[in-house]
């Protein structure tokens, strides 16, 4: 109770949640924003919103003129998830992409296009307007390395590769998707090579994160956690 008493009350503050593919970042961020009242940020929503209009739009990526030209025309939203199994809701110029950018393969393409520094940057002044209303809990790869460095409370999860296909294999079958075990350990392993070998906003923890090894907890152990330290 203290705990979420202290959270409420202070003025603005932003938790950042980073780490890589399928480790949980999205329950557990979701979990820690119902229990202090801020708002849940899902910045790799935004990637894989803009990965499905690139694609949808059959934009060539390595064209920077036309993806600058194209980028411009690309209003994105998050909304509140219209059911459980969405982490949030995702409207690009007007249409609801929500279900459509969770698949496997969307992932691949939101990994792919986040390496675009154009693309970094449009994300991140967006995700900064959103930040400044204050109180989120912020989830994604950058967010406490260069999104929002000046966040009260950081943390890195991380897990070992196989428990985090355990994990994404089990959250896609809930959402109705049949995968194959290697095939998903494959696409993280890929993923987090893309996302920490990349030149702009690398994958990894900042200095002053604290530093939680999900692979033996709960994930109620870890929101306790986080919320344990939040409160310091
Ligand atoms: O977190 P999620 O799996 O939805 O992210 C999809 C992809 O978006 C990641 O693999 C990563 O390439 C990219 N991403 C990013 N920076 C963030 C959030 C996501 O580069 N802050």
């Amino acid at each position: 109770m203290i705990v979420l008493v202290s959270l409420v009350m202070s003025e603005k503050k932003i938790i950042t949640v980073d780490g890589p593919a399928g480790v949980g970042k999205s329950t557990i961020s979701k979990m820690v924003a119902a229990a202090t009242g801020f708002t849940y940020l899902d910045t790799g929503a935004m990637y894989r919103g803009v990965g499905f209009f690139l694609k949808q739009n059959r934009i060539d990526i390595d064209d920077e003129k036309d993806l600058a030209k194209q980028l411009a025309t690309l209003d994105l939203q998050l909304v509140a998830a219209e059911d459980d199994k969405a982490d949030v809701g995702v409207i690009i110029n007007g249409k609801d992409v929500s279900t459509l950018i969770r698949s496997p393969e969307m992932s691949m393409v939101a990994s792919q296009v986040s390496a675009f520094s154009i693309v970094r940057q449009k994300l991140t002044q967006l995700q900064r307007e959103y930040g400044a209303q204050g109180n989120i809990v912020a989830e994604g790869r950058d967010m406490g390395t260069v999104v929002f460095p000046q966040a009260a409370c950081k943390f890195f999860l991380d897990a070992q590769p196989e428990e985090r296909a355990r994990r994404r294999v089990e959250q896609l079958r809930i959402q109705g998707t049949k995968t194959d075990f290697d095939e998903i350990l494959a696409m993280i392993v890929e993923r987090d090579k893309n996302d920490s070998e990349r030149e702009i906003a690398p994958l990894k923890k900042a200095d002053d994160a604290f530093l939680i090894d999900t692979t033996r907890m709960s994930i109620p152990e870890v929101v306790k956690l986080i919320l344990e330290k939040a409160a310091l």
